[in-house]
């Protein structure tokens, strides 16, 4: 991929495409700014650099068309205290934003309004593209969890203009093609979550790669009914028990199952929980989580790793009685000698939660990005500015 301090930044005008689709709260508070701490690197690579106007663009949420509740107000303010900068908004209308880039001062930080409210942005029209090309001279993309996405600002601009990837997108992309390419071994993969079928393309690219495949959230319910036993109320896929038999017994050295989990009445009814032998499930209970040996289990083979990717949490973390199994695999990965990469919206989100994101070596901004780069996809984003797949 074409890297950031490859092109000429003095006195150019810098279209950046990043990642700005935060969580904000009715009152309009970012829960969790990691995504614009993430960028900052390459802001202020541009601002040091002396790019005349730091032009960002960054989509939020998914509105179809204008929509007042997703203005990007309050993350051009957080941004702003971040970057200790003025980070004024464009208007929404791109003849006002053309003159208003062209009185900027030097070294100024604009944001243009949400890209979803554009709608040649997500049919990544010609025109569109254009139209935001001849705001800038140069491109850089820095949104590593919008690079799966064939969208105008992802893929149309850096056809038009002098492009290169920010240190964000170019550390992700190394780090999970990392995975793949060459980890230290034993290289363990923890996958959970709620269903198969939205990771069976992850599973299938790692299965070879890995050394050991940790197996807990929903998903282990599938398949431990493709073991033959009982799982009464819990999700299953029936779909899919075929698929994880032939996994099964394509890799059954590498797989590991629950052995024990957390079982209740009903997911509202936490009060009912105990923890019982995955054989022993209860034909009116649900599993909601992993139990504790199951956690010691996991754990031990993740002491020794060499690499850990974990994507998918290990049961109902949103409830605190259904936390426990993937706050403990969190604490388990934290504690470890081996590389540590989390992936995926509510695994980042799960080991936040726990209090051990910190000692995580990687955690990705991109949820379905990551997973599609480990899938073996070529992402479009990255295609374009020259990198190659995994
Ligand atoms: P990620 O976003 O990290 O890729 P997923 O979206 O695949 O993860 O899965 C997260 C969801 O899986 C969570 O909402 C969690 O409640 C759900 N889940 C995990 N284990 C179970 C379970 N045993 N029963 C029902 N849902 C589960
Ligand atoms: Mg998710």
């Amino acid at each position: 991929m074409r890297d950031i301090r490859s092109l000429e930044m003095r006195g150019r005008r810098v279209l950046v495409r990043t990642d700005y689709n935060v969580p904000i709260s009715e009152g309009g508070v970012i829960t969790d700014d990691t995504r614009i701490r993430a960028s900052l690197q390459t802001l202020r690579y541009l601002l040091d650099n002396e790019a005349s106007a730091v032009i960002i663009a960054t989509s939020l949420g998914r509105p179809k068309g204008y929509d007042e509740k997703l203005r990007l107000g309050p993350v051009a303010q957080r941004l702003s205290e971040l970057l200790a900068r003025d980070v004024e908004v464009l208007p929404f209308d791109l003849d006002e934003v053309r003159g208003q880039i062209l009185r900027a001062n030097q070294g100024s930080v604009l944001m243009l309004e949400n890209l979803r409210f554009y709608p040649g942005e997500t049919s990544n029209s010609t025109e569109f593209s254009h139209q935001l090309s001849e705001l800038a001279d140069v491109y850089v993309d820095d949104a590593f969890g919008t690079a799966h996405r064939a969208h105008a600002s992802v893929v149309g601009v850096p056809q038009l203009l002098e492009s290169a990837a920010g240190f964000l997108l170019m550390r992700e992309v190394e780090v999970l093609s990392g995975l793949l390419r060459d980890p230290r071994r034993p290289f363990t993969a923890l996958i959970g979550g709620a269903k198969i079928s939205d990771k069976i393309g992850v599973i299938n690219n790692l299965l070879p790669r890995v050394d050991n495949l940790l197996i807990g959230g929903a998903m282990a319910n599938t398949f431990l009914l493709a073991k033959g036993l009982e799982v009464g109320k819990s999700l299953v896929e029936r779909e899919n028990v075929e698929v994880a038999r032939r996994l099964l017994e394509e890799a059954p050295e590498k797989l590991v199952l629950p052995t024990d989990c957390v079982v209740a009445d009903d997911m509202g009814m936490p009060e009912t929980a105990r923890v019982v032998p995955v054989d022993r499930v209860p034909a009116a209970t649900a599993i909601f989580d992993i139990g504790s040996a199951t956690v010691r289990s996991f754990a031990e083979v993740l002491a020794t790793s060499g690499t850990v990717f974990w994507n998918g949490p290990m049961g109902v973390f949103e409830v605190p009685r259904f936390a426990e199994g993937s706050f403990g695999v969190a604490r388990a990965i934290a504690s470890i000698a081996g590389y540590t990469v989390v992936g995926g919206g509510d695994s980042v989100a799960a080991i936040e939660q726990s209090g051990m994101a910190d000692d995580v070596d990687h955690i990705s901004t991109g949820g379905g990005a990551s997973l599609e780069l480990l899938e073996g996809k070529d992402l479009p984003g990255v295609a374009v500015l020259g990198g190659i797949g995994a």
